[in-house]
């Protein structure tokens, strides 16, 4: 069965996505077979794992409106040896139409379950919103991994992303948990980056991954070239910490549970 993730924060801007692409490219670096599936209409991940995003015939938004067959609609991503189930500006519509649904929380879980066996790591990428979207992604997963930037609002809306986490696991899914948060863009030479990382350390204890992400440029550049960063520029600081990262959520769910 597959270790199923979502990457969530209602905030725009924090870093889904590229920890998304990137860690989907470290797993699959690692030897791991890794499906994405983009859940944001901005098709930021579709993008950056070098698919076109205006050239999709079938996207996750056929899948969830039962138009398409979710095989049909994935395509393995020509930059980063793991396979996107895409999509654009066309899931944006999905949330009015998802309302004629029974059950339509769970429309991406029960798409998932057809392809469950063959991947062992699922990343889901989230629009930045508490939306019904993010709703299906929290639905379908197991684990939630939440970037967080080193910064003095970081903790701000964190509460409103925990109780919905905890609605969820109440009323849809009893397997969802927080697997982490991942602190992110941290900036070494910045005195607040460093209080923040070491507050959220304290707070949540071994709900911190180990690993942090470095505001690295490398990172910034890779997705204009349909690349996660990790594949554009293997030794930049950005990719070596997703490798690491990629790394240390192995250990977790490989080593520690069986
Ligand atoms: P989200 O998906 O949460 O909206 P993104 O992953 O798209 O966030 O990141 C927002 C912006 O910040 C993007 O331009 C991205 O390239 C940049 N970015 C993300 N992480 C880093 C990082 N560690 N270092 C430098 N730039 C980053
Ligand atoms: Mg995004």
């Amino acid at each position: 069965m597959a270790r199923r993730f979502v990457v969530a924060n209602q905030k725009g801007g924090v870093g889904k996505t590229t920890t998304t692409v990137n860690l989907a490219a470290a797993l699959a670096s690692l030897g791991r077979s890794v499906l994405l599936v983009d859940l944001d209409p901005q098709g930021n991940a579709t993008t950056g794992s070098g698919l076109d995003k205006r050239d999709l015939k079938r996207s996750v938004y056929h899948v969830m409106i039962g138009l398409a067959d979710v095989v049909e609609a994935c395509q393995p991503s020509p930059t980063g040896g793991y396979v996107v189930l895409p999509a654009n500006r066309d899931l944006a519509g999905a949330e009015l139409e998802l309302i004629d649904f029974d059950q339509r929380e769970s429309r991406l879980r029960e798409a998932l379950q057809a392809v469950d066996g063959e991947y062992d790591y699922v990343l889901i990428d989230c629009p930045p919103s508490l939306s019904l979207l993010t709703l299906n992604g929290l639905c379908a997963a197991r684990g939630v991994i939440i970037p967080m930037q080193c910064e003095y609002y970081a903790l701000e809306g964190l509460s409103d992303l925990v109780n919905t986490i905890r609605k969820v696991h109440a009323n849809f899914n009893h397997e969802l948990e927080v697997t982490g948060l991942l602190r992110v863009m941290f900036d070494p030479r910045a005195t607040l980056s460093q209080q923040v990382s070491r507050q959220l350390a304290e707070h949540f204890g071994d709900k911190v991954f180990t690993t942090i992400i470095p505001r690295n440029v490398r990172l910034a550049e890779a997705p204009s070239y349909g690349k996660s960063g990790v594949v554009f520029d293997p030794s930049s600081k950005g990719a070596r910490a997703y490798l690491q990262f990629g790394a240390e959520l192995i250990e977790r769910m490989e080593k520690r549970q069986s």
